[in-house]
């Protein structure tokens, strides 16, 4: 098996010798046990928390261990009954071409006609994220004016499309490019969009916003999560998803220096971790697979080939390579 590494703790912008690739030979399977060929690896950008040596929702990665994280293939070798050859199954062992260990830490996928990828992303986990956000965390409501960051990635492409069919009446998104505007704009039914890089945040929304926003989806922090408070009106919600603009931070970042407006305004203002919402995975599960399998929903994957390049999948994605869910091919 063909396995990626961290050997040191990247203080600021991950660098690729804070990796190693590894080839591990596998023993021989145990009872109960199954081997699964890797079709698809998620980089995500929780991981980049989890190679600090920091208290989380998550334990750090252990240094000289293989990278850990969400990863869908197929059981090509089994000593279970529960999960025979064939079976296609979404697992935690992460960044290696070929898993293995006991049936319980694979669970196998419902046969809903979707690929498996999609169930990395607008079917799995980051998808779940966007519709625990907005439904529960923010309580979007029917006539909401919604602004979502990091809109064209995988959380956010999918937030601006639940946005709707929750309601809104308006959706506008930001991405950090003019063809990610587009996309926004003319495939995932966002009403307004604008590149974040091209003049400062909160001017931007601002012009957008004459009437303000009810609901923030954000993905970003800094200078974004600034700008919405500027925006929410009086009641409005904002669902803390991420805060990738300060993920390579290494000193304090400062708060926004608006806040007094949540007291103005009383605005509530919500962090969440999807983990903490896998009660929705069913009534998720079934509105998702029929977005999508009827195509109301649609979804965009990046793909890297190669288990070898998933550093640079997850060092790419981290500076926005990536349109919807970024994936490694093993
Ligand atoms: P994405 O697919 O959105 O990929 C990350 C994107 O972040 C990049 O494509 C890039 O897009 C954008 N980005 C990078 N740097 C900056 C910056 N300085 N300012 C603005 N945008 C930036 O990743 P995910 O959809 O998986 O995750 C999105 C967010 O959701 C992250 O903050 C993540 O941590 C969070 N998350 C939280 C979960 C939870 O349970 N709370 C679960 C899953 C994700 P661009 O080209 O637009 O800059």
């Amino acid at each position: 098996s063909i396995q990626i590494q961290l050997v040191r703790r990247p203080v600021g912008t991950p660098s690729p010798a804070d990796f190693r690739t590894v080839t591990v030979d596998l023993p021989e399977l145990g009872e109960d046990e199954v081997r699964v060929r890797n079709e698809y690896v998620s980089v995500d950008p929780y991981m980049r928390g989890r190679m600090n040596d920091a208290k989380s929702y998550v334990q750090p990665f252990g240094l000289d261990e293989t990278m850990t994280g969400g990863a869908v293939g197929r059981v090509i070798e089994s000593r279970s009954d529960t999960l025979p050859v064939g079976t296609a199954v979404l697992h935690g062992f992460g960044w290696r071409n070929v898993a293995q260990g006991p049936a319980q830490q694979f669970s196998p996928l419902p046969e809903t006609g979707l690929p498996l990828s999609a169930f990395l992303g607008a079917a799995g986990m980051t998808g779940l994220t966007a519709y625990a956000g907005l439904k529960r965390v923010a309580a979007l409501r029917e006539g909401d004016v919604v602004f979502i960051s990091g809109a064209a990635g995988a959380v956010g492409s999918i937030a601006g499309q639940i946005a709707r069919k929750l309601g809104a009446s308006r959706v506008l998104g930001s991405a950090g490019s003019a063809a990610k505007v587009s996309l926004l704009k003319d495939r995932y039914g966002y009403d307004e969009a604008f590149n974040y890089k091209d003049a400062p945040v909160r001017q931007q929304l601002r012009a957008l916003t004459p009437d303000g926003i009810d609901v923030y989806f954000d993905n970003v922090g800094g200078d974004h999560l600034e700008a919405a408070l500027d925006r929410l009106n009086t009641g409005g919600r904002a669902a803390l998803c991420g805060a990738i603009s300060q993920y390579n931070d290494t000193g304090r970042t400062p708060g926004p220096d608006n806040l007094a407006n949540l007291v103005t305004r009383s605005l509530k203002l919500e962090g969440f971790i999807v983990g903490q919402h896998q009660d929705l995975q069913p009534e998720f599960a079934e509105k998702m697979t029929q977005w999508l399998t009827e195509g109301s929903v649609v979804f965009d994957e990046t793909v890297v080939d190669g288990i070898e390049n998933a550093v640079d999948a997850f060092l790419d994605m981290m500076k926005g390579a990536n349109t919807g869910k970024m994936l490694v091919r093993p």
